[in-house]
């Protein structure tokens, strides 16, 4: 069995400032989410997807892993399943995935990029996920169409406004406790995203134009990894942005950090403590690596890996897969 030990990896700026903020060890707690990323294969190649996902990718979760997923969820009952990619009602388990998780009475969250359901064989999604009580995330990155074709590709916004009609025609978005349809906003540029409630309202108001409602927005910070990364360097902006993200550094985002309270499973059945860290590579310490070896019990004592990109996470007002934490 691999053990990766946490003793060979570098001592780093953020994790001496998550001590620092939490007076102890920057660790998992309880595990309340079991994460999985399906795959990088998706109908959309984002100028910032930190996967690197595209339709030319290939790369996806296969049934043995699939199941072995569905197993753990079995096991241990986690609250809450999020099913993530690429796009991943792409992947051809996806929804014997959802189907067995709500069984178990598990909450499923999937990450869910709008257009997706307009592709051939995905046009009853929406009424997949409203049958299954399933809560919808999806990215957004501005509420004009140039803003988010800019990052998204031309015509992706007004195929958004489409897709966000078919989920409110269901219920979707309009304060049910079983249709929740979140919002995910990231800035267009190296900066840091705005306040999340002045972004909620102005999103609000502009998505009511078109007669699209929403549950609530989340707003991310960019992070410095992959292809966004791969812009910054081209943009001549990495160091700048590194520099302004630790400026931002805000003890207070430590503590609700979502990697210590989620295990993070890649496609090919790999633990990590994030899905940032699964796209660096960066498996988790002090417990197996392997899904077949999952450890409950150590991985809720391990040490979080972490390296300079963390700071994407803390700085301001906190970024995590829920928004704004601090
Ligand atoms: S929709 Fe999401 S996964 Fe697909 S390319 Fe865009 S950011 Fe990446
Ligand atoms: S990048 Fe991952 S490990 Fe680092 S702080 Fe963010 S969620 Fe935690």
């Amino acid at each position: 069995m691999h053990l990766p030990l946490y003793e060979n990896r570098p001592v780093n700026r953020f994790s001496i400032k998550a001590q620092e903020a939490l007076g102890d060890t920057f660790r998992s707690g309880r595990i309340t989410t079991l994460q999985i990323n399906v795959g990088k294969v998706c109908n959309q190649a984002c100028k910032h997807c930190h996967v690197d996902a595209g339709p030319n990718r290939t790369e996806a979760m296969d049934e043995a892993t699939a199941e072995r997923c569905l197993g753990l969820l079995e096991r241990h009952r986690f609250p809450v399943f999020d099913i993530t990619g690429g796009a991943p009602e792409l992947n051809p388990y996806f929804r014997r995935m959802v189907t067995r998780a709500r069984g178990l009475g598990v909450h499923v969250l999937v990450r869910h990029n709008l257009t997706v359901m307009f592709e051939r064989g995905q046009e009853d999604l929406p009424e997949f996920f409203a049958a299954h009580d399933v809560e919808v995330v999806s990215s957004l990155p501005h509420y004009t169409s140039a803003g988010t074709d800019r990052q998204r590709g031309g015509g992706v916004f007004e195929e958004s406004i489409a897709a966000m009609k078919r989920l409110n025609a269901l219920g979707y978005g309009t304060g049910r406790r079983d249709r929740v349809f979140h919002l995910m906003h990231n800035p267009l540029g190296a900066f840091l995203p705005g306040s999340q409630k002045d972004l909620e309202r102005d999103y609000r108001r502009e998505l009511a134009r078109y007669g699209v409602t929403f549950d609530g927005l989340f707003a991310l910070t960019n992070m410095p990894i992959r292809r966004f990364r791969d812009w910054l360097e081209k943009a001549g902006q990495l160091d700048d942005y590194q520099a302004k993200l630790e400026a931002a550094f805000n003890p207070a985002a430590v503590a609700p950090l979502m990697c210590r309270s989620t295990v993070s499973v890649s496609y090919d059945g790999k633990l990590y403590d994030c899905d940032f860290n699964q796209m660096l590579d960066l498996t988790v310490a002090d417990a197996p690596s392997a899904l077949e070896d999952f450890d409950l019990e150590a991985l809720e004592r391990r040490r979080i890996v972490t390296d300079n990109h963390c700071f994407g996470c803390t700085a301001g007002a906190g970024s995590s897969c829920g928004g704004q934490t601090a």
